[in-house]
């Protein structure tokens, strides 16, 4: 039976999906975290603890596990664990990404460098050290622009400035965020922030599967809502694309051309990217799958997860089908309005009993306190809808979105 390395930070959405596909392919499934659980001790062959932000002690721990239990695959699920999982691989000889291409996609100025460099067309940028002074930094961009850090996710901290006072605002709110004790951040991640022009067009995600330097789209997501800021809230995913094919070739071989100068070649990558009368532009290429729980969108051949998909790549499985079933489906993710505590959640059978909604999860609970963009990184739920067409899985998402109502103190 083959071994899988698992590693889940305790804050991911991902645990359930990815123990369930590793339970069906009948692995034998370590799971590490960086919290020490109390069963480990219980349970000394299937639970590890590893310091994700420290590639090497990860490497250390995973080998020194792996002389007594020998590991066959490991898995990252999210960007916390994309370059510890590298890095084991590399130590274990396991199949994976090559360490410093997953670190140069993990860093979002050292990624905007390696495009740069290769010709992939990326928002101009400049990286912006914390201790300067914003005013002599604001007089080296255009407006708009965009201020963000760099090695954070799901928007986190990415604020658009339209002006020089706007600057100096954002500026110091990501300042503050970073320096946050719950964030832990070290290194160039906590001293530099990243501006870089504000791309205005239509957005998209790509998801894509490395299989030996190839990249397979698995779905391309139009992004129906206005994406313009000051904050960038994610809310509607919808697949397939209804953008025209032509469109849609040209944003596969940008991020094709991305991940190769990247240097990523094997498994999940997913890429944001913005359109507009110049052709497509890179936002941004993760070398992970997609985030929250919008994966359960996806499903390929006769009914395989993405998950599923994730794992039977790193252990060398066959991989019978890379194709997306043929109807639409589309989640709504549910940002968290305003700061508070979540008093309560109504609606949720009104939601669900929408034609072509699959299913509502409310990932909050009452009592919770809510933070939202851009210090925040939680979603108040998702909403799946799958239906004949995109347009009429947009129109579900919105229309059972409509009946929810979240009371927030
Ligand atoms: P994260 O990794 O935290 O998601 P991104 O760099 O992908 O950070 O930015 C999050 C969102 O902010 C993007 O999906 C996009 O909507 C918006 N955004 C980021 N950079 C730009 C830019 N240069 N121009 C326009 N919008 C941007």
């Amino acid at each position: 039976m083959p071994r899988l390395l698992l590693l889940l930070p305790t804050t991911t959405y991902r645990t359930e999906d990815f123990v369930e596909a590793a339970t069906r392919l009948g692995v034998d499934l370590v799971c590490a975290s960086e919290q020490p659980s109390t069963l480990e001790p219980v349970v000394p062959d299937h639970l590890l603890t590893i310091d994700f932000d420290d590639a090497t002690a990860a490497a250390d721990t995973a080998e020194r596990f792996a002389t007594r239990r020998p590991l066959d695959a490991v898995v990252g699920v999210d960007d916390l664990t994309a370059v510890a999982a590298a890095a084991i691989a590399e130590r274990l000889g396991l199949r994976a990404n090559v360490l410093a291409a997953v670190r140069a996609a993990r860093d979002k100025h050292q990624m905007r460098q390696c495009l740069t460099a290769a010709g992939v067309r990326v928002p101009r940028f400049r990286r912006i050290a914390l201790k300067d002074d914003p005013l002599v930094a604001a007089a080296g961009v255009a407006f708009p622009c965009v201020l963000k850090p760099l090695a954070l996710s799901a928007s986190r901290g990415v604020i658009r400035a339209d002006d020089v006072d706007q600057f100096v605002a954002a500026f110091h709110r990501i300042a503050a965020l970073l320096a946050r004790p719950d964030l832990d951040l070290s290194g160039d991640a906590a001293q530099f922030l990243l501006a870089e022009d504000y791309i205005p067009g239509v957005e998209v995600a790509l998801e894509g599967l490395l299989v030996n330097g190839d990249l397979n789209t698995l779905a391309l997501f139009d992004k129906p809502d206005p994406l313009e800021g000051p904050f960038f809230d994610e809310t509607l995913y919808v697949t397939p694309s209804r953008l025209p094919e032509r469109t849609q070739e040209t944003i596969r071989q940008l991020t094709a051309e991305a991940c190769a100068a990247l240097g990523l070649q094997e498994g999940p990558i997913h890429a944001e990217l913005r359109v507009n009368d110049d052709g497509p532009w890179i936002i941004e290429v993760a070398a992970r799958s997609i985030g929250g729980l919008c994966s359960r969108t996806l499903r390929f051949g006769t009914g395989m997860t993405l998950e599923e998909l994730i794992l039977r790549q790193a252990l060398g499985l066959p991989l019978p089908s890379l194709q997306r079933e043929g109807r639409a489906a589309g989640v709504a993710m549910l940002p968290v309005p305003r700061r508070g505590t979540l008093r309560s959640i109504a609606g949720v059978d009104a939601a669900a009993a929408v034609a072509g909604i699959e299913d509502v999860t409310i990932t909050t609970h009452v009592g919770q306190a809510l933070e939202p963009l851009p210090e925040g990184w939680q979603y108040l739920g998702f909403i799946f809808a799958r239906a004949d067409s995109p347009d009429v899985v947009e129109q579900a998402l919105r229309d059972a979105q409509a009946r929810l109502t979240f009371t927030i103190d």
